[in-house]
């Protein structure tokens, strides 16, 4: 063991639900890291917003000047577990050009903000490693980068935040609707206070576009991302999905297309769609996260776990800590971000599918071959149609529900449809229109 190298100079900008972790392990695991390093690690500060004597560290470890803290010439890495895009990025920034290497957990930045990050770290040759920010505590960052470095990406497709899947495992498991199942949640700790960012997609599709990005070699930023939310799927929709034999759940799709002129697009999307129960990601459930990745050479690999939580995230960012200190021990850095293919994104209207619509219509003979015109008009094909009656509080009939599952289809096939239906006289009001993922008709 070659521990009596220079130390390794850490700064850790967040002591938080994940910076508190980093910290502790830092410290209860100081031997076993320097032997796996070759030199100790050495924790020189952390940053925060509240300096005080209550936080379980020594005050003086502990400071609200950032710059200062990530600017000291005996830091060599700063781990950033604040947060917000900013001051993080600046923060990041600050350190890069300063030949710090850095480890962060923060998607929101990554998402937005990598390419410059990237170049930065370039341009010092150091490293720039974020682990941390897809599916917490599961390895698929560096699968991607440097396992299947040889191969060709094909999909990656995820259950990448936990808090919308508990509220679907919820709403599957118990018939709860979608408030009662966010009420749960949050009572338990998986949803924030403002849980917008989760259920509407946007933490999903922040983790699609680093995902994304280094699947296919190629810039891909959180705008790029199509998305829908979880919040308007409904009980009966559940219900649909169980006698199809689906689940439903909020997934974060990337893939390569090769259009009919042979031209290679990137597609990324974010949403909630029906999954067979026979799929691997279908029993993904409560606050887990799984990956699955489609490469040419390898096949299907699964990646499953944790996907937050402060112990589970450390454990992902002290991963990229320990990699970059060895890093610095050895004087190189580890593989760069690499974006030479620069594949063009495709609009979500290109993108081939299959669907799921539900929709309440009139109890009267010719209303299901009116529902399949519309369908074979965009040539959109049937592949299964159910229609049940509905009845009111009194138990009279009043109406009926057609579901109709199609075959593959563009969304701008669908969406034209979807419109054409909903002016029929015959249909008395559309009520979800989702996809179904993880078949190949
Ligand atoms: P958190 O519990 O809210 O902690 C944030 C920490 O950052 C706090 O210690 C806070 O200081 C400090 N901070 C925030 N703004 C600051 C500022 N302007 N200046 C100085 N310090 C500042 O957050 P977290 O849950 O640990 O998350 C940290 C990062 O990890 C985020 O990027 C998050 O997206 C990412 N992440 C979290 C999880 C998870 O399960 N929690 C999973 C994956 C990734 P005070 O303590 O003084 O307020």
């Amino acid at each position: 063991m070659s521990t009596e190298e220079k130390p390794i100079g850490v700064a850790v900008l967040g002591f938080g639900n994940v910076g508190s972790q980093v910290v502790r392990i830092i410290e209860e695991s100081a031997q076993d890291l320097a032997a796996r390093i070759g030199a100790p690690l050495v924790l020189r500060g952390i940053g925060v917003r509240r300096v005080a004597d209550d936080r379980g560290v020594p005050v003086d470890m502990l400071t609200d000047d950032i710059d200062e803290l990530v600017s000291r010439d005996d830091v060599d890495i700063v781990v950033e577990l604040m947060g917000p895009v900013e001051p993080a990025r600046k923060a990041i920034l600050t350190a890069l050009e300063q030949g710090k290497s850095v480890v962060t957990a923060n998607k929101a930045l990554m998402a937005v903000s990598t390419g410059e990050l990237a170049q930065a770290a370039e341009h010092a040759h150091v490293d720039l490693y974020f682990e941390a920010a897809v599916a917490g505590a599961i390895p698929v960052i560096r699968p991607l980068t440097q396992s299947l470095a040889g191969d060709t990406v094909i999909r990656v497709a995820g259950i990448v935040n936990g808090t919308t899947n508990y509220i679907l495992s919820e709403m599957d498991s118990t018939g709860a609707d979608y408030t009662a199942a966010l009420a749960d949640a949050s009572a338990l700790g998986y949803a924030e206070a403002d849980p917008t960012a989760d259920v509407e997609g946007y933490d999903a599709a922040a983790k699609a576009a680093i995902l994304a990005s280094i699947a296919f070699h190629t810039r891909v930023t959180a705008d790029d991302v199509y998305r829908e939310g979880i919040t308007k799927v409904t009980p009966a929709d559940f219900v649909s999905a169980r006698a199809l034999g689906c689940t439903i759940k909020l997934l974060a799709i990337c893939e390569r297309l090769t259009t009919d002129e042979g031209q290679q697009r990137v597609s990324a999307r974010v949403y909630p769609a029906l999954v067979p129960l026979t799929h691997p990601l279908a029993s993904v459930n409560g606050a887990f996260n799984a990956v699955v990745v489609e490469a040419e050479a390898a096949g299907r690999l699964m990646f499953y776990g944790q996907g937050a939580g402060g112990a589970p995230t450390a454990s992902a960012v002290m991963g990229d800590l320990v990699m970059a200190a060895r890093n610095r021990v050895q004087g190189g850095r580890g593989p760069r971000e690499s974006k030479y293919a620069k594949l063009p994104i495709s609009p979500i209207g290109f993108i081939p599918t299959r669907y799921y619509v539900s929709m309440n219509v009139a109890d009267r003979p010719g209303v299901l071959s009116a529902v399949a015109a519309e369908f074979g008009k965009r040539e959109v094909s049937i592949a299964e149609v159910r229609q049940e009656g509905m009845v009111d509080p009194e138990g009279q009939r009043c109406g009926a529900r057609i579901v109709v599952v199609t075959h593959q289809a563009t969304d701008a096939a669908l969406s034209e449809t979807v419109e054409a239906l909903a002016d029929l006289d015959v249909v008395e009001g559309i009520n979800s229109v989702l996809r179904l993922e993880g078949t190949s008709e």
